[in-house]
């Protein structure tokens, strides 16, 4: 049988099938994946294969998986568990949208970048919607509008919604319809009352809890995956504040602008960091006006808090 693992503690995984039934499984136990180095071989979001225990080994398993097909694409963090493995936080994205607010609290644009920057090193579309717009001035909205042309021209699609009026709220369920998509955001932007507001019956919040709570396993560092509709799949990442990318070179880092990718061959020199170097065709560009100041500033944080790190 086929389904998609729902939910996971580690060793213990929610499967559902293809009808919509959930089960609750368990790893074969020489089920290793090929290539990567991961403190959790089968992660939510996965495709996976399973067959019906043949011999119940404990009261409450039904299910072992014996496969997992292969990822479009996946999240992974450095390991909770301080080895040098990765872990897996959640497989076979379409989007990640993230939630984003000016005013409480306030989503700050380096953190926009970031979280875009990760997406694009993970190699999944970003989405930015920008909610509470009920709570803003004349002024603010033009500035969001601002944000959307300047994210829309990189790529990115991009919303205004608001929980309270409904506004955007359709345009949102269209964006998320026959896709998986992770939610993130800064608590406190709207993230549970946008998803109550598409799906009354499903709460983040409420549905993590009670199925977590008998077997009293905390879910912090765990992705869950919630049906919005058929076909139509959040997941949420609770506790986990921003996606991170992986043994990345601060060289790298231009390639996940859209706006620096497109340049970089024109730089003089093969290994430009795009600051002081001669010849740069992205600061070309900055000075030019085509890349805007504020995703170029963030650029160069990043790009130092990389070589911090080494
Ligand atoms: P989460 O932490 O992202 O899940 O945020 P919540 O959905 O719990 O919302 C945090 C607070 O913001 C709550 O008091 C909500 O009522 C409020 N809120 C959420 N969306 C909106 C919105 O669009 N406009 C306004 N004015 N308040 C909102
Ligand atoms: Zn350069």
């Amino acid at each position: 049988m086929n389904g998609r693992v729902f939910r996971s503690t580690g060793s213990w995984y929610e499967i559902v099938d293809e009808h919509g039934q959930r089960h609750q499984g368990r790893l074969r136990g020489k089920l290793k994946l090929k290539g990567v180095k991961v403190t959790n071989p089968v992660a939510v979001g996965d495709r996976v294969v399973f067959e019906p225990e043949s011999e119940a080994q404990t009261a409450e398993a039904t299910v072992v998986i014996t496969d997992v097909l292969p990822r479009d694409n996946y999240i992974i963090r450095k390991s909770p568990h301080k080895t040098a493995h990765g872990h897996i936080l959640a497989a076979n994205l379409d989007q990640a949208v993230l939630i984003a607010t000016l005013t409480l609290p306030r989503t700050s644009l380096g953190f926009i970048d970031r979280f875009l920057v990760s997406a694009e090193a993970f190699r999944i579309p970003g989405v930015l919607v920008f909610n509470k717009q009920d709570l803003l001035d004349d002024e603010s909205r033009a500035y969001i509008t601002e944000l959307e042309d300047l994210y829309e021209a990189l790529g990115y699609r991009c919303l205004k919604t608001s929980a309270v009026t409904g506004e955007g709220l359709e345009a949102l369920r269209a964006l998320l319809t026959g896709k998986t998509s992770l939610i993130s955001g800064h608590s406190g932007v709207g993230k549970s009352s946008l998803v109550n507001a598409l799906a009354p019956d499903l709460n983040l919040r409420t549905q993590a809890v009670s199925t977590y709570a008998n077997k009293g396993v905390h879910t912090t560092t765990f992705a869950e995956m919630f049906t919005l509709a058929d076909d139509t799949y959040l997941i949420d990442t609770p506790g986990i504040k921003e996606l991170g990318m992986i043994d990345t070179e601060p060289e790298e880092i231009s390639h996940y602008f859209p706006e620096m990718r497109d340049r970089l061959g024109d730089c003089r020199f093969h290994n430009c960091t795009h600051q002081h170097e001669p010849g740069c065709a992205v600061v070309a560009a900055v000075e030019a006006g085509e890349i805007a100041l504020t995703r170029y500033y963030n650029y160069l944080g990043m790009i130092s808090e990389e070589d911090n790190r080494r």
